[in-house]
C-alpha cells in the first residue's frame, strides 16, 4: 500500500513527494503526460526563474487573491530554504535584477533533471502516462484513485498538485478542477493571467515587432485612471504583450471578465511632464524647420512607429517643419503621451503563463494544506486559487505549498506522529531507501 499518492508530476507534486518520503513514507507520483515536470523545464525562457529574493512582506505583495492564506506555508519553507535547497541538490543560484533567482547553469532542463534525480534517490516512485480521471471516496476518506486506463490505485493520504489550465500541451489542462468539484470542493472562476492582451483598431498590428523600453501604461477603467505600470512592452499582430503587460492582464483580468471598459494608454515620454514636452516639441520644431517632419520625428520615436503615427495624426511626413501648427504639435505631443488602446480580450490559456482563480482556499486549512472535507486530501500548487506576479513568486508557491503538503500527507499516512523534516540531506528513513524504487512498485 502507498502511504502517500501525489496527483501530477509538476514542481508542487515533485517536492510534496521528495518532503514526504523524507518524513518516511512510500510515496507514488502519478503523472499524465510521458515524463513530469515539462513546464518547469520550459520556465523563466528556458532559464527558470526559481525564486525571489524579496522579504516575506514585499513577496506576499506580489501575491493574490489571499495572500495571507500562505503566511504559514511561507514559515514553514520560503526562499531562502528553497535556495538552500537546490544548493544542496547541485542547482548552484545567482540572483539577478529585482531579485529574481535563476540557476547559475541558466538551464531549466538542468533544474528538473537534478529535481528528478533527487526524488528518485529518496525513494519516491513516478509513474508516467498515468492520467487520474477520479478520486475514490469512501466514507468522508479519500481511499484511491482511478486512471484513465481504469486501474484503481489506493493509498493513504493524497495531495492534489494537477497544476493550471495554462499551456494546456505540457500537461496542465485544468483536470484538477473537475477532480476537486467532484469531491464537493467549490472552485472559483478560472482566468488566464501573465498573458498578452487584444487590443481594438488597427494599430497594434501596424507596429507588430516593436519593443517599447522605458515606457508608462497608465490604465483606465471605465474612463476613471486607476493604476499605471512602467518597464517594457511589445506591439503584437493581435495587440499587447511584453513584461508590463502581463502585470496587467493579471491586475485587471476580473474587470475583462465582467466587460467593463479598460484602456491601456501608452505613455512614450514619461520623462517629461505635457508641458515640458510641449517645450522640447516647440524648440525643435523651431531649431530645425527647413527639416522633413518624418527625419524630425526620427529624434523623437522609434523609426518603425513613424508611419503609425502619421497615419493616426493625419500629417505628412513631408511637411517641413515650420509649417507645423500650434493645433497639430498639440496633437502630436497628445499622442505621444496619451497612445490609447482598448481592450477586448485577454489571450487564451494556451499562452497564459499562469491560471488566475482555482480551487478555493475556504475549505482548505491554510496550517496544513489539508480539505475541511476529507483528512487525508492535501493541495499543492497552482491548482489552489492563487496567483502571483512574473519575478520568481509562483514557483515559490508551488515548491512552498509542496513541501507543507507533502510534510502533511505523511503525517497523516502515519495517523500523525511524522517527524518535522528538517534538512534535505537528512537520510530517508531507514529501510526506506531505494525499497519503494520502480523495479518494486505496487500499485495497491
Ligand atoms: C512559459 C511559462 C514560463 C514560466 N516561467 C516561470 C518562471 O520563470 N518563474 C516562476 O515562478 N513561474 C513561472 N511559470 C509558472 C510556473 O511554471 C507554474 O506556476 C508552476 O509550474 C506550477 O507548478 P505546479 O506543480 O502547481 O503545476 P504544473 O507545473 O502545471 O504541474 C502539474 C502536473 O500535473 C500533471 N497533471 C495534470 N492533470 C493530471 C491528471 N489528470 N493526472 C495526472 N497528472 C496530471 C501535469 O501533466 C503536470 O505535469 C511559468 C509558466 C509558463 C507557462
Amino acid at each position: 500500500m502507498n502511504d502517500v499518492v501525489i496527483l501530477g508530476g509538476g514542481p508542487a507534486g515533485l517536492m510534496a513527494g521528495i518532503v514526504a518520503a523524507k518524513s518516511g513514507a512510500r510515496v507514488l507520483i502519478l503523472e499524465k503526460m510521458r515524463e513530469p515536470l515539462r513546464k518547469l523545464k520550459i520556465t523563466g525562457k528556458g532559464r527558470c526563474n526559481l525564486t525571489n529574493t524579496a522579504d516575506l512582506r514585499a513577496f506576499l505583495a506580489e501575491i493574490g487573491p489571499q495572500p495571507n492564506f500562505l503566511k504559514p506555508t511561507f514559515h514553514r519553507f520560503f526562499n531562502n530554504d528553497l535556495i538552500a535547497f537546490f544548493q544542496e541538490i547541485g542547482v548552484q543560484t545567482v540572483v539577478e535584477r529585482g531579485g529574481r533567482v535563476f540557476p547559475e547553469s541558466n538551464s531549466a532542463v538542468d533544474v528538473a533533471t537534478r529535481l528528478l534525480a533527487h526524488a528518485k534517490t529518496c525513494g519516491v516512485v513516478i509513474k508516467d502516462d498515468s492520467r487520474i480521471k477520479r478520486i475514490i471516496e469512501e466514507n468522508g476518506q479519500i481511499t484511491g484513485v482511478e486512471l484513465a486506463t481504469g486501474a484503481i490505485i489506493h493509498g493513504k493520504a493524497f495531495v492534489l498538485a494537477t497544476g493550471g489550465s495554462s499551456y494546456p500541451a505540457t500537461g496542465s489542462s485544468g483536470d484538477g478542477y473537475a477532480l476537486a468539484r467532484r469531491l464537493g470542493h467549490r472552485v472559483t472562476p478560472i482566468r488566464p493571467a501573465l498573458v498578452g492582451v487584444e487590443t481594438e483598431g488597427e494599430s497594434a498590428r501596424n507596429l507588430q515587432g516593436l519593443s517599447l523600453i522605458n515606457t508608462r501604461v497608465n490604465v483606465w477603467l471605465e474612463g476613471r485612471k486607476v493604476g499605471d505600470e512602467f518597464g517594457e512592452l511589445l506591439f503584437t499582430h493581435f495587440g499587447l504583450s511584453g513584461p508590463i503587460i502581463l502585470t496587467l492582464s493579471r491586475r485587471y483580468n476580473d474587470a475583462l471578465q465582467e466587460g467593463k471598459e479598460v484602456v491601456f494608454s501608452i505613455d512614450l515620454k514619461p520623462a517629461l511632464d505635457d508641458q515640458k514636452l510641449d517645450q522640447r516639441l516647440r524648440r525643435d520644431l523651431d531649431e530645425n524647420g527647413k527639416m522633413k517632419l518624418a527625419n524630425l520625428f526620427k529624434q523623437w520615436l522609434p523609426s518603425k512607429s513613424i508611419p503609425e503615427f502619421f497615419r493616426l495624426l493625419e500629417l505628412d511626413g513631408n511637411k517641413w517643419a515650420n509649417q507645423v501648427s500650434a493645433d497639430e504639435r498639440k496633437k502630436i505631443r497628445m499622442l505621444m503621451k496619451d497612445f490609447r488602446f482598448r481592450v477586448t480580450a485577454l489571450r487564451p490559456f494556451s499562452e497564459a503563463i499562469i491560471t488566475a482563480g482555482g480551487i478555493s482556499l475556504e475549505q482548505i486549512h491554510s496550517k496544513t494544506l489539508g480539505s475541511r472535507l476529507y483528512p487525508n486530501l492535501f493541495f499543492a500548487g497552482e491548482v489552489l486559487d492563487l496567483d502571483a506576479n512574473t519575478g520568481g513568486y509562483n514557483l515559490q508557491i508551488a515548491f512552498s505549498t509542496g513541501v507543507m503538503a507533502g510534510e502533511q500527507a505523511a503525517r497523516s499516512a502515519a495517523g500523525g506522529s511524522v517527524a518535522k523534516w528538517a534538512m534535505v540531506n537528512d537520510q530517508p528513513a531507514e529501510g526506506q531507501s531505494g525499497a519503494h524504487s520502480e523495479g518494486r512498485f505496487d500499485p495497491n
